[in-house]
C-alpha cells in the first residue's frame, strides 16, 4: 500500500459492535476477565495496552517501515526511552547540533550512567575516532534542530555496522512522508509526534519505531509499559485522526517551505539560509539521495545581530512568535533564546516552522518585516 492509504486505513477500523465508521475512544482502564479468567481480547490494563494506542502504534509502524512502535506522552519520554533501554556504561555518539531538550536530558539525567560524546557527526573521521569498545549507540537527528544539518544516514550506518553499534535516528524534521531511515538501514526511528503527525499544535506525543523486534526492542517495551510514560486513549485517537491527513500536510509544508527558502536566500537583509531543498545547502546532494521532501522547517540568518534579528521578529504579523514546529500555522522564533545560556545557536538565527497558509502571504509578511 501507498503512504497515502496507510495513512487513513493503517490506524482505523469500522467498529464492529456499533458499526461506527471511526474507530471509538476506549478510555476504560481496566478490562473484564470471564469465567475461566480469560480476556475478549488483548487487553487487561490501559498502561500495558489499549485500543486507541494499537491503532496509533500500528500505523506508525507502517508508515515508517517498521515491525513495531511504541508511543509515547512526549517525544523526550520516547528518547527517554531509548537511553534507558541500554546496560549502564553504555557509550553514546550523538551530534552536536541535537534537540537540546535530550541533549539536557543526556547531559543532566544520565550523567554517572551512560557515557556519552556530542560530536560533527558528519564529519566521517571525527566519527570513526570516537568509537570506542563499549559504544552501543549512535544518535542522529537529520536534518538537525536548529541547524537543518543533513546526516548521511547510509554512512553512519555503515560505519555503525562494521563496528556492532545501533543505530536511532530521531526524524522528527522529515517525517515518513520525507525520509525513511529504516529503509537505510537504522534500527531505530524516534518522532516527537507532538509536531508534524499532530499537525495542529493541540497534541503532545512520541514515538519510537523498529526496525526488528529484538531483545533491545523488547526491553524498550518494558521501559514504556512499566514506566508508564504513554499517551491517553484520547491523545492517542487524535493522533490517529491527525497522521489520516499527514502526507497531504508534508507537501504543503514542503511546498511552502521551498519557496519561502528561495525567497530568503535572494533577499539582501539575509546573511543565510539554512534549508536542505537549497542546492547551496553543503549537504544538498545527499539530502536529494535520502529525501523525498526537504521539510517544513527551516533557519535564516539576518544580516547583524541579535537586535536585527528581534526587530524581524517583532515585525511579522502572520508568522506566531512562539517555539514549536508542525502546525498548520507559521511560528517564527529566535532559536539562541529558546536554548538557553549555553546555545551554539548563533544570536542573528531565527527559526520558522513553515505553515499551510498561502505562500504569498507568508512571503509578504516577511518581506515587510525584513524591510
Ligand atoms: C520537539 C522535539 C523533540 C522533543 O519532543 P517533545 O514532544 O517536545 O517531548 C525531540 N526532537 C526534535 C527534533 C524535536 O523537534
Amino acid at each position: 500500500m501507498k503512504t497515502e492509504t496507510i495513512a487513513i486505513h493503517a490506524g482505523n477500523h469500522t467498529d464492529e459492535t456499533t458499526g461506527a465508521v471511526v474507530q471509538p475512544i476506549i478510555t476504560s482502564t481496566t478490562f473484564e476477565r470471564l469465567s475461566d479468567e480469560s480476556f475478549r481480547g488483548d487487553y487487561i490494563y490501559s498502561r500495558s495496552s489499549n485500543p486507541n494506542r494499537t491503532a496509533l502504534e500500528n500505523v506508525l509502524a507502517k508508515l515508517e517501515g517498521g515491525t513495531a512502535a511504541a508511543a509515547f506522552s512526549s517525544g523526550n519520554a520516547a528518547g527517554m526511552a531509548v537511553f534507558q533501554s541500554l546496560k549502564p556504561g553504555t557509550h553514546i555518539i550523538a551530534p552536536d547540533d541535537m534537540y537540546h531538550g535530550l541533549r539536557n536530558q543526556l547531559k543532566q539525567l544520565f550523567a554517572g550512567i551512560l557515557e556519552f560524546d556530542f560530536i560533527d557527526i558528519d564529519n566521517t573521521e571525527i566519527l570513526k575516532s570516537h568509537i570506542k569498545s563499549n559504544t552501543g549507540l549512535i544518535w542522529i537527528e537529520t536534518p538537525s534542530n536548529p541547524l537543518l544539518k543533513v546526516t548521511d544516514i547510509r554512512k553512519v550506518v555503515a560505519l555503525a555496522k562494521e563496528n556492532n553499534t545501533k543505530v536511532a535516528c530521531d526524524n522528527t524534521f522529515a517525517t515518513p512522508i520525507c525520509q525513511q531511515p529504516l529503509k537505510l538501514g537504522a534500527d531505530i526511528v524516534m518522532h516527537s509526534t507532538t509536531k508534524y503527525f499532530g499537525g495542529h499544535s493541540d497534541i503532545m506525543g512520541g514515538a519510537l519505531i523498529t526496525a526488528e523486534d529484538n531483545e533491545w526492542w523488547q526491553t524498550i517495551c518494558k521501559v514504556q509499559t512499566m514506566g508508564g510514560a504513554i499517551p491517553s486513549p484520547i491523545d492517542c485517537y487524535y493522533m490517529v485522526r491527525s497522521i489520516k491527513t499527514l502526507p497531504y500536510r508534508m507537501r504543503g509544508h514542503v511546498h511552502n517551505a521551498q519557496l519561502l527558502a528561495e525567497f530568503l536566500a535572494i533577499h539582501p537583509a539575509v546573511e543565510l539560509v539554512l534549508y536542505p531543498g537549497l542546492p547551496s545547502h553543503p549537504n544538498h546532494e545527499v539530502a536529494k539521495e535520502q529525501m523525498t521532501g526537504f521539510g517544513g522547517v527551516l533557519s535564516f540568518q539576518v544580516k547583524g545581530d541579535r537586535e536585527d534579528a528581534h526587530r524581524v521578529i517583532n515585525k511579522v504579523k502572520l508568522f506566531t512568535k512562539a517555539t514549536s514546529l508542525g502546525g498548520v500555522e507559521s511560528l517564527i522564533e529566535h532559536r539562541a533564546t529558546v536554548e538557553g545560556p549555553d546555545t551554539k545557536t548563533p544570536f542573528n538565527l531565527l527559526r520558522i516552522s513553515v505553515g499551510l497558509e498561502h505562500i504569498d502571504d507568508l512571503i509578504e509578511d516577511l518581506e515587510q518585516a525584513l524591510s
